[in-house]
């Protein structure tokens, strides 16, 4: 038998499949639409009725995907995959989904996704009133129900808390992560203690000033449009959290927020969100509705972001495009230099808010929170404990303390929708979008030379072949080291950390 005839053979087997997938994919992308929208545009009085319209959706993807029809077109399809193959890792991703879809009853995957709509909202009002209070009852609900969900999925070794990281994250366990946080941590906290001695303090006033919304607009979009962001594929609209939403590579939407009197949030989350954005518009288009036609794992997309972000868009070259341009849409920012410009994006800080910490304390943030969870899912701390809980925690890795719940414990949207598990997926991403970083200049060259040049295309090109454009077919371990040559490690974004700490505040570890 040749070739041709033997994929012939294993596309016929995995006809019914697809048919049936491409079914459960659209409902699935039907309820991100309407949570991106909720974000977006929903007035605040419709969270009740948003809630069982997402109960809806989810009820109904959930009764496709664990129906008996799927189970017999999933089993004819393993029947006839050959290892190796595009059609393997259909199945196997189908296969992952339907197991674990089948652990939980259709009651409650819609209630899921009610408790995730209305706590939303109440952490929403709580945040704006900076009281936890008002969020206490409907996380307490959430927590309960994503243990029973974890407790359903747990098995063998795998713990309750692995089984919510698998979803996010295909594989990952506590007793991979433990391990990697105690190093960064062995490494990042002699780093920040340092730069706290050392006693430079680096002038941030280049990057504040007056930056009204509509520049900080028009300056971020052509940044996203320049790193090859396809705006006839996509939006960019205002929103309290940045984030990304892909419904298919022909349709991205990006978030933004900003601070009037700071450009630096606005524009680095926009990079962020393009770089996701990015990963989106690249995903393979012929396999779009496909088990493999998505992201691989939250990491993997997190690198990406990163990448664009942090090893693109902070670096001297990069700038040295740039400048003219940030001169251009800030005429009052026009004295800014490029020197004095370069340490304002490069500062070690221990800070309150995640989302706006520096590359050398972001993961301490991190760890903060895997530790939490950890907690919450070994029974050992509840909703009510969560604000000591994280102060403490605060003082401990970071020296810091929230004056606020709003600042503290209520800073993040993540547990509001459930999503317990994916801040160790922010790591992931740090470590590998460094080893990328250092695979695709090995291969393209002068990338520096590149970025002054405002060239950005060829690392977006090295990016689409060796990561987009395989989607899910390969697992996240695999691609990585597919496109890297090596397992993944935290090397080379330690050696990035410890090189910014000492040409930024001459701090050696
Ligand atoms: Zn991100």
């Amino acid at each position: 038998m040749n070739d041709t005839s033997r994929t012939g053979e294993a596309n016929q087997a995995l006809a019914p499949l697809l048919r049936l997938w491409a079914e459960v994919d659209d409902l699935g992308k039907a309820s991100s639409i309407l949570a991106w929208d909720q974000e977006t545009q929903m007035p605040s009085k419709g969270g009740a009725a948003r809630g069982k319209l997402q109960a809806t959706l989810a009820g109904l993807r959930h009764e496709k995907l664990v129906s008996s029809e799927m189970e017999d077109a999933l089993r004819a399809a393993e029947e006839g995959a050959v290892d190796g193959t595009p059609e393997h890792a259909q199945v196997r991703e189908a296969r992952r989904a339907f197991d674990r879809a089948a652990r939980i009853p259709g009651e409650l995957a819609r209630a899921l996704a009610e408790a995730a709509t209305l706590s939303h909202e109440s952490w929403v009002a709580a945040r704006k009133a900076a009281d936890f209070s008002l969020f206490e009852r409907d996380l307490a609900h959430m927590i309960g129900l994503k243990r029973e969900e974890a407790g359903l999925l747990a098995r063998g070794d795998i713990t309750p808390y692995d089984a919510l990281l698998d979803q996010w994250e295909p594989g990952m366990t506590e007793a991979k992560l433990v391990p990697l946080f105690a190093e960064l941590r062995d490494v990042l906290a002699p780093i920040v203690h340092g730069v706290r001695e050392c006693g430079r303090t680096i002038d941030e006033s280049p990057a504040r000033g007056d930056f009204p919304a509509a520049a900080q607009y028009a300056f971020g979009r052509s940044m996203a449009e320049a790193i090859g962001f396809d705006f006839d594929a996509g939006r960019l609209d205002l929103a309290p959290h940045p984030f990304c939403s892909g419904f298919a590579p022909s349709d991205v939407r990006l978030t933004w927020r900003f601070d009037a009197g700071d450009f630096r949030p606005a524009l680095f989350g926009i990079l962020h969100e393009a770089g996701h954005g990015l990963y989106e518009q690249g995903l393979p288009g012929a396999w779009q509705r496909t088990p493999i036609g998505g992201a691989v794992s939250l990491g993997v997309h997190e690198s990406q972001s990163r990448l664009w972000e942090n090893l693109v868009g902070r670096s001297r070259a990069f700038w040295e495009w740039a400048l003219p341009r940030f001169h251009a849409h800030f005429p009052g920012a026009s004295g800014v230099t490029l020197d004095a410009l370069l340490p304002a994006l490069h500062t070690i800080q221990p800070s309150l808010i995640r989302v706006e910490a520096d590359q050398g304390t972001y993961d301490l943030h991190i760890a903060i929170r895997f530790e939490l969870e950890r907690a919450i899912f070994a029974g050992e701390l509840e909703a009510r404990d969560l604000p000591d809980a994280w102060d403490a925690r605060y003082g401990a890795f970071l020296g810091v303390r929230a004056p606020s719940v709003a600042d503290g414990v209520l800073q993040d949207i993540h547990w509001s929708m459930g999503g317990f598990g994916y801040f160790p997926t922010y790591t992931l991403g740090n470590l590998i979008n460094a080893q990328l970083f250092t695979a695709a200049r090995a291969a393209l060259g002068d990338l520096d030379a590149m970025f002054a040049r405002g060239e950005f295309a060829p690392l977006l090109g090295w990016l689409r072949e060796n990561v987009h454009a395989h989607g899910a077919r390969y697992t996240a371990t695999e691609l990585v080291e597919r496109a890297t040559g090596r397992p993944l490690s935290a090397a080379d974004f330690l050696a990035d950390r410890a090189a910014t700490a000492a040409s930024v505040y001459g701090v050696t570890t």
